[in-house]
This record gives C-alpha cells, sequence and structure tokens, in this order.
C-alpha cells in the first residue's frame, strides 16, 4: 500500500498513555502505551516524546506526521486548551494545549478522552450515518458524549457528566462529593467495591458479571442495581435529548449482552411516552479515544477522515 499522511494521536489516561499514528482512512498503527507520568508539564514531555518516536517510526517508510492531536480525562475546556480539573491526574487548570504547542513543530489539537472516543465511534464505529446520538462510557469512571451534528457538545468542558446523574437519592458517597450517583453504583470500580462490601471478596466487575451469570445472588443483586440505575440515568437523558441510538462503551461495555439486553429491558419499563432508543455495543473498544484524538488532529488542519 502506498504511504500516505498520517497525524499522531495521543490518549493521556489515569494509568497509562496510549499513542499511534492515523491516517486519513482513520486507521491507526504503530500503536504504543506507556506508563503515565505524574503532573502535566511531565505527560507533556511524553506525549512529545512519543511524537518524536512515532515521527521516527513512520518517517522510514512515509511522509511525516501532519499534526498532532491529545485528548485527557477530567473537566476538559477545549476551547482555552485547559483541563480544568481532572482528578485521576492530580491536575487543576493546566494548560495543556500550550505546554504540549511548546514541545512540537506540529499543529495540536487538544480534546476530552470521551468526547474524543464519541467522536471515532461516530465516524469510524457504531454511531456511523447516526445523526445525533448519545456515545456513554462505562469504565473506572462514568462519562458521556453528546454527539450533535457530527461533533461532541461540549458545554465549555461541563457537558456529558452523565456518571454525576442521581440515581439512588441519599446513595453511596461519590467522588465528586455528592451521594447516589451512578458512577457510585454502575461504573466497574463501583460494581467492585459493592461486591466486596457484601462479600469481603474483591474481584473485577467483569468477575462480577460472571458471577451474576452463574447465580451468586450477591453478584446478582450488584450487577442488577447497576443496571437499574444506568437505565435511570439513560431515561434522563432521553427526556433531554430524545437519542434515537445510545453508543454504550467503555470497560464494562465488554460484557455485551449481557449488560445491554436487561439495560434495554429496565430502560423500555421505564418509558412512558418517549422514543425507544436503540441502545448498542461499542465496536471500537479502548482504541476509541486515541482514534478520535487522531481525528481531532485532522479537524484541526481541515481535513475530514473517510473510512
Ligand atoms: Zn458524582
Amino acid at each position: 500500500m502506498a504511504s500516505a499522511d498520517c497525524v499522531v494521536a495521543v490518549d493521556v489516561g489515569g494509568t497509562s498513555v496510549k499513542a499511534a499514528v492515523v491516517d486519513a482512512r482513520g486507521t491507526a498503527n504503530a500503536a504504543v502505551t506507556v506508563p503515565t507520568s505524574r503532573g502535566a508539564e511531565q505527560v507533556a514531555d511524553q506525549v512529545a516524546a512519543l511524537a518524536d518516536e512515532l515521527t521516527d517510526a513512520v518517517q522510514a517508510r512515509g511522509p511525516a506526521p501532519v499534526a498532532l492531536g491529545v485528548v485527557t480525562p477530567g473537566l476538559v475546556d477545549e476551547h482555552s486548551g485547559t483541563v480544568l480539573l481532572a482528578g485521576n491526574l492530580g491536575w487543576r487548570d493546566a494548560p495543556m494545549r500550550a505546554l504540549v504547542e511548546k514541545r512540537v513543530d506540529l499543529p495540536v489539537a487538544f480534546g476530552h478522552d470521551v468526547r474524543a472516543g464519541g467522536l471515532a465511534e461516530a465516524v469510524l464505529g457504531a454511531g456511523r450515518d447516526a445523526g445525533d446520538h448519545l456515545f456513554l462510557a462505562i469504565g473506572t469512571g462514568i462519562a458521556g458524549a453528546v454527539m450533535l451534528g457530527g461533533t461532541a457538545y461540549s458545554g465549555g468542558g461541563y457537558a456529558g457528566e452523565i456518571g454525576h446523574i442521581v440515581v439512588e437519592p441519599g446513595g453511596d458517597a461519590c467522588a465528586c462529593g455528592a451521594r447516589g450517583c451512578l458512577e457510585a453504583t454502575a461504573s466497574a470500580r463501583a460494581i467492585a467495591r459493592r461486591y466486596a462490601l457484601r462479600t469481603g471478596e474483591r474481584v473485577a466487575a467483569a468477575e462480577v458479571a460472571a458471577r451474576a451469570v452463574a447465580g451468586d445472588v450477591h453478584a446478582v443483586a450488584v450487577w442488577d442495581a447497576a443496571v437499574i440505575g444506568l437505565a435511570e440515568a439513560l431515561r434522563v437523558c432521553l427526556c433531554v435529548l430524545a437519542p434515537e441510538l445510545i453508543v454504550v462503551g467503555g470497560g464494562l461495555a465488554t460484557s455485551g449482552d449481557q449488560l445491554l439486553e436487561p439495560l434495554r429491558a429496565r430502560l423500555a419499563e421505564r418509558l412512558t411516552f418517549q422514543r425507544v432508543p436503540h441502545v448498542v455495543a461499542a465496536e471500537l473498544g479502548e482504541r476509541a479515544g486515541c482514534l478520535g484524538a487522531g481525528l481531532l488532529a485532522w479537524h484541526a488542519i481541515g481535513r475530514e477522515v473517510r473510512p
């Protein structure tokens, strides 16, 4: 295949940084993963080093990257290029786009990991040709991306915080300071914690899901509460946005129909007049954030990506 233009895409996570080059068809190559450094300056150094490494790797066989996209978790204001707050990185008001721009000779696009993941699913995955829709990422935390007119609505960085819709009033404490948030009920972390509280046994959320299928009563109770919480939060989203499609991604979505079938049922039984949405699994898995960073980089230089 002929060598083609590409961009560098970097997805900064709480524990690891994923990087790759992404071509104009949305295909990722030369993927690398490294543990996340501490501090915004250090992570910007890391992003620049990964960009150098990937540039060297692709230059051996084709043109150098033409732009760089980087995404992070937290409250991300794409407009100012700032991470307003990222609890799991310990950052507040980190000017991430400027920090990276200082270190590389490429146009830099900067965004939010889940909104970028939603964009990737919208262009390359389960949201292809869907028009406006909702992307929900259920992992260690829970967040969403409201996909409108082909981009993710940002609200100055505050939009899409579906994980902080209260689904169990007075329920478990959430990291945000409130009680009974969806994230304290249905995130992978919450599922593992709630199962451990009942049984004294610490296992991953996927194992709780497997034990629920096997009939473990504690696993069934924890899993059902998570599904009910998700259904309640999605009902709220439906009332506001009425999406006809909901794409469910993040680590917990790998449970597939074990999550989606009861979720569809619990959601349907809650609806009165609302349109029943299609609820489908995301297709890009944990690559979504990195691919989304690549799409943002392409868009920053005025190029569309066509699979
Ligand atoms: Zn919360």
